[in-house]
């Protein structure tokens, strides 16, 4: 039996007149008491269905019983609409079918949700997923997935990347988050891990001669869930022998450039700029700077120096953001609340009204010069950040991103790409008492600091980089140590000792002696990109099943329990915390 002749959606002009088969899921059903109307739906679109009970009228009484969701299979005329009853809106606007068979091929029963209702619980839109990926907007951030997945195969296989599956189960592989592991039946009380990502395998794989490698990867990360974190990412990966960073750089621009060519018709303008770390985080306050707007962060530590303003004389630094209105008194005890959630101790601020005159509690403990140097045009406001440098761009770096948001200054329809270059190498974790890998521990320095990296590790730079798009990091990478001596040194700054490298990163130390060619790379988060192209603020409707915040499947359950039987073969006893029971 044919199955049917077209999809819904694409059902056009020149079918007029021929007899086909439409098969698809009931979008709406209206009785006009009498013509009986239901747009069919399937993933190519809608088409219009008219069930006249004078042509069909068999078909008619199965109308009654129709209800939205259900699986129907139409065969009958593609008519022309009468020009008024044209809907533009839908490619199929013009035709419609007259039916003349109607099969209800499978029913639904009420829905748990409209497939049009807006604000649906997350958990109710999680558990019922299959429906809910029903939706034109989960539909289309779909098929911009699968889109763009499809074209960043395609360059990196022209530029003659493979393809090279790794293990899912392995061992840690370090990106700073908790691991999730694994339990073996066969070798009991030990654990696999999922990787993290697959950092050293990558490396391995170039070490093993396939100079340029590319993998789309999912990648198991254990983190405390925030609202753009998920658990599994997925990520392309990318690693080359002999890296050339403008050669990575340029690929990678190439790669978004037809990304967004294709997937959403818009056209980048590559080179994207490049700054470095220290540069963004001046400017811009941050590391993953949104160039969208142009409100940028400006110094003023050595005007300051000798204020009489105490505040800002004993500051480190003091920079400064201008903002293009006049905020009121409301507008700046608001912004200062949210400045002290930050970490600020308080927020001072110059206010010039529309008569450019200057309204603010500090301004009499500045001379004549320094409000010189911050007059702003009538209706603006300087907003002060006076602490350590790190504490001052959290705060303006934040108060930027807030303000940008709230005055309405993003140009919502841009698309700007930026990348970082030249990271801290470690970070100080107070919590734990030592330095951590800001990247990851396989990340070299940059080469001013390979003989002294350990001696100021504070300063020391990674040669790592990023690229942020609208704000959001959405590809990171490196160049990787290729010396097992220099790997050595760093795991020993990372407050690895030798026993614990050989038993942790044996295997790697060993490769890297043995013909490790230079290597670098860098990867992308596929989920993240999807947000940005599509413009999506919600990372789970990336992804086809996600977890909920919590990282549970309200669908399946899961995390779920294990039968006893199947612990003691394991070899694992389970102790529940007391408040869980
Ligand atoms: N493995 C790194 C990550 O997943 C990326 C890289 O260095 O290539 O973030």
């Amino acid at each position: 039996m044919k199955w049917r002749d077209l999809r819904c959606g694409e059902v056009r002009p020149d079918q007029v007149g021929q007899r086909i088969t439409l098969a698809g899921w009931v979008d709406t059903r209206r009785d006009h008491g009498g013509l009986v109307f239901i747009d069919l739906r399937d993933r190519a679109g809608i088409c219009q269905l008219v069930v006249n009970p004078e042509r069909a009228p068999e078909a008619h009484a199965v109308t009654h019983e129709v209800r939205n969701e259900f699986v129907l299979r139409a065969t009958g005329e593609v008519v022309a609409r009468a020009p008024e009853a044209v809907n533009p809106n839908i490619p199929t606007g013009e035709v419609e079918l007259q039916v003349d068979e109607l099969e209800i091929v499978s029913r639904c029963p009420p829905l748990p949700f409209q497939l049009d209702e807006e604000n649906v619980d997350e958990t109710l839109r999680l558990r019922y997923r299959w429906l809910d990926l029903r939706r034109p907007r989960l539909q289309r951030n779909l098929k911009l997935r699968a889109q763009m997945v499809a074209v960043i195969r395609r360059v990196m296989e022209e530029a003659e990347f493979l393809d090279i599956q790794t293990p899912i189960l392995f061992k840690p592989t370090p990106e700073g988050a908790r691991d999730f592991v694994v339990p073996s039946r066969l070798h009991k009380g030990r654990f696999y891990a999922l990787p993290q990502s697959p950092q050293i395998l990558k490396q391995l794989s170039i070490i093993a001669g396939f100079d340029r490698y590319y993998q789309i990867a999912i990648c198991f990360r254990d983190e405390d869930l925030r609202a753009d974190r998920v658990q599994e990412i997925t990520q392309l990966d990318v690693e080359m022998a002999f890296p050339d960073r403008d050669f990575i750089f340029g690929l990678m621009e190439e790669m978004c450039v037809a990304i967004w060519s294709e997937c959403v018709g818009v056209e980048l303008r590559p080179p994207f700029p490049r700054m470095t770390y220290a540069e963004a985080m001046a400017r811009y306050g941050t590391d993953k700077p949104d160039l969208r707007f142009w409100l940028e962060i400006e110094d003023a530590t050595e005007f300051t120096r000798a204020s009489q303003f105490k505040v800002f004389a004993d500051a480190p630094c003091v920079r400064y953001l201008t903002v293009p209105q006049e905020l009121s008194r409301a507008d700046l005890a608001a912004l200062e609340e949210l400045a002290k959630e930050w970490g600020a101790k308080g927020l001072a601020y110059l206010v010039y009204d529309e008569e450019g005159e200057v309204r603010s509690p500090i301004a009499k403990f500045l001379a004549e010069e320094e409000l010189s140097v911050f007059r702003a045009d009538p209706g603006s406001t300087v907003l002060f950040g006076a602490d350590e440098p790190r504490m001052v761009a959290r705060v303006l770096g934040a108060l930027r991103s807030h303000l940008g948001q709230t005055l309405g200054l993003i140009d919502e329809t841009r698309f700007e790409f930026v990348w970082v270059t030249d990271f801290p190498m470690f970070d100080w974790s107070e919590e734990e008492g030592r330095w951590g890998a800001v990247h990851h521990p396989f990340t070299r320095p940059t080469p001013e600091w390979e003989e002294r990296f350990d001696r100021e590790p504070a300063h020391a730079t990674a040669f790592a980089y990023d690229l942020i798009a609208n704000g959001n990091e959405i590809g990171g990478g490196s160049f990787r140590i290729h010396e097992p001596d220099l790997q050595a040194r760093v795991f020993e700054l990372l407050g690895i000792g030798p026993e614990e490298q050989r038993a942790k990163f044996g295997f790697l130390l060993d490769a890297l002696g043995m013909g490790a060619p230079p290597h670098g790379g860098i990867a992308f988060g596929i989920d993240r990109m999807v947000m940005v192209l599509a413009g999506e603020p919600n990372l789970r409707d990336t992804i086809a099943f996600p977890k909920n915040q919590a990282g549970v499947d309200p669908m399946s359950g899961a995390p779920s329990e294990v039968p006893p039987e199947q612990l003691d073969e394991l070899g694992i006893a389970v102790v529940v915390p007391q408040e869980e029971h």
